[in-house]
């Protein structure tokens, strides 16, 4: 019989000890990247998805401490609820406003998202000091936006409604326009929900560079079509899931994140 891929957090497994809390969870593929790591080092935790209504944070945080769990990842819609919910880390945290990691039963949180990104494209080699074209004003665009900003790229920022993309860049201190040319950029990112409903952006491309979707799966991306068909290379998320899967891993645990099988299990 094959197990359960999730679970209401108020049915969470008694013998489980990490989660990723969302809603929907379903699609998160931080179970099979954990639990693979967790295997690797010839640990008994479990790690499991559990379905958290939004409203529901705090009530499934005291639980889960409860029920013996030592810590939780927390993807879409729940990060601003979480940081309102925990103890976040002072900083660049604070400035986000949002968090993806929280122990317990402390409480403490952080969010990793960002750090995932920054190590994403290290990996491609864009290094400090390129050019990026950032889309998207939501929660990942935050953390996105405050870390390229910290570890000095050159970064502007473009949304679908206007104001938010000149509310954030003014609050990071980067530029920020109303038309998403690519002409000129090293890479251009998609911390939209469009590739969520399947709408197309209106990215005029030119030039040739890096575009990366924040989100991952096996489902039609017209973003990175559109950027394959203009002779860009394109990736999806998974890389970046990848690099906030293992920084949370270590703040989650205290352990040394065995990267290579946790490569295995998120991008094959
Ligand atoms: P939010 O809901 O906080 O933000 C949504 C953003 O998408 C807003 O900027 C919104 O613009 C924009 N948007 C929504 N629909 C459309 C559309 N049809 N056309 C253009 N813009 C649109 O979401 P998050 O920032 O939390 O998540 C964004 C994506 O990133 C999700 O798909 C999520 O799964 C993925 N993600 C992946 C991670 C990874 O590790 N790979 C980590 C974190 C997130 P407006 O302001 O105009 O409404």
């Amino acid at each position: 019989m094959t197990a359960r891929a999730w679970h209401d957090w108020t049915d969470a497994p008694s013998d489980a000890r990490y989660a990723v809390l969302g809603d929907p969870v379903e699609h998160s593929w931080s179970p099979r990247m954990h639990n693979a790591a967790f295997e690797a080092l010839e640990l008994p935790d479990r790690y499991v998805a559990l379905r958290v209504p939004s409203g529901q944070v705090a009530d499934a945080l005291k639980e889960l401490s409860q029920k013996g769990y030592r810590g939780v990842n927390v993807t879409v819609p729940l990060k601003q609820e979480a940081f309102l919910a925990t103890h976040p880390e002072k900083g660049m945290v604070t400035q986000i406003g949002a968090v993806n990691a929280v122990r317990l039963p402390g409480l403490s949180s952080t969010n990793t998202d960002g750090i995932g990104l920054f190590r994403a494209l290290i990996e491609r080699h864009l290094l400090p000091g390129a050019k990026v074209l950032l889309l998207g004003a939501g929660g990942s665009a935050r953390a996105a936006a405050f870390t390229l900003a910290r570890y000095g790229f050159d970064l502007t920022l473009w949304n679908r409604t206007a104001a938010k993309a000149r509310d954030l860049a003014e609050e990071v201190g980067v530029h920020w326009t109303t038309q998403p040319e690519t002409e000129g950029y090293a890479a251009v990112l998609n911390a939209t929900a469009a590739t969520l409903s399947g709408d197309p952006l209106p990215v005029k491309w030119g030039g040739r560079g890096l575009a990366m979707d924040f989100m991952y799966g096996d489902h039609s991306n017209p973003f990175l079509d559109s950027a394959l068909a203009a002779g860009w290379s394109a990736v999806d998320g998974r890389e970046m899931l990848l690099w906030q899967g293992v920084t949370s891993f270590l703040w989650l645990t205290g352990l040394e994140p065995p990267v290579g099988v946790m490569r295995e299990a998120v991008c094959g």
